[in-house]
């Protein structure tokens, strides 16, 4: 489930910039042809190829010929919520993301406006309770100065 949300908060962490992609090319082992597989904003997964047209699944990455408009560079961190997020989940925390041209420019400690899209998942437990597991895409940011 994905929402459009304005928080307000402390950034409590912020990891190094990393690089992903969107299109990932794969190689079939067998036959040589080569699949470009789109991948979602979902950091959680990589999206792979289906079975090849020669009937094998057995593929390796190819990244050395994934271009400079195929990558993404994005910031992971946290931010501790002061305002903006429905009562009824209960967190004081939750984990954001930056990308491309927002990397880089919040540090821990400010108070800040984050405007993004909330994606929620559900993780089944063993017990059958369902666990929620929140982030943040953000979008846009405005720093709160205070005092
Ligand atoms: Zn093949």
């Amino acid at each position: 489930m994905e929402t459009n949300i304005k928080i307000i908060g402390k950034i409590s962490k912020i990891d190094d910039l990393k690089f992903r992609a969107k299109v990932i090319p794969f190689e079939c082992k067998y036959c040589g042809r080569i699949f470009k597989i789109p991948q979602s904003s979902n950091f959680f997964k990589k999206t792979t190829p289906g079975p090849c047209v020669c009937g094998k699944k057995d593929f390796s990455e190819i990244l050395e010929i994934i271009t400079s408009e195929d990558i993404i560079e994005h910031q992971k961190g946290e931010i501790e919520i002061y305002n903006g997020l429905p009562r009824k989940f209960g967190i004081k925390k939750i984990p954001i993301i930056f990308e491309n041209g927002l990397v880089n420019k919040n540090d821990v400690g400010e108070t800040v406006e984050l405007d993004g899209i909330l994606s929620i998942y559900s993780v089944p437990k063993v017990n059958m309770d369902v666990f929620k597991k929140f982030v943040l895409n953000v979008k846009g940011y405005k720093k709160i100065v205070s005092g």
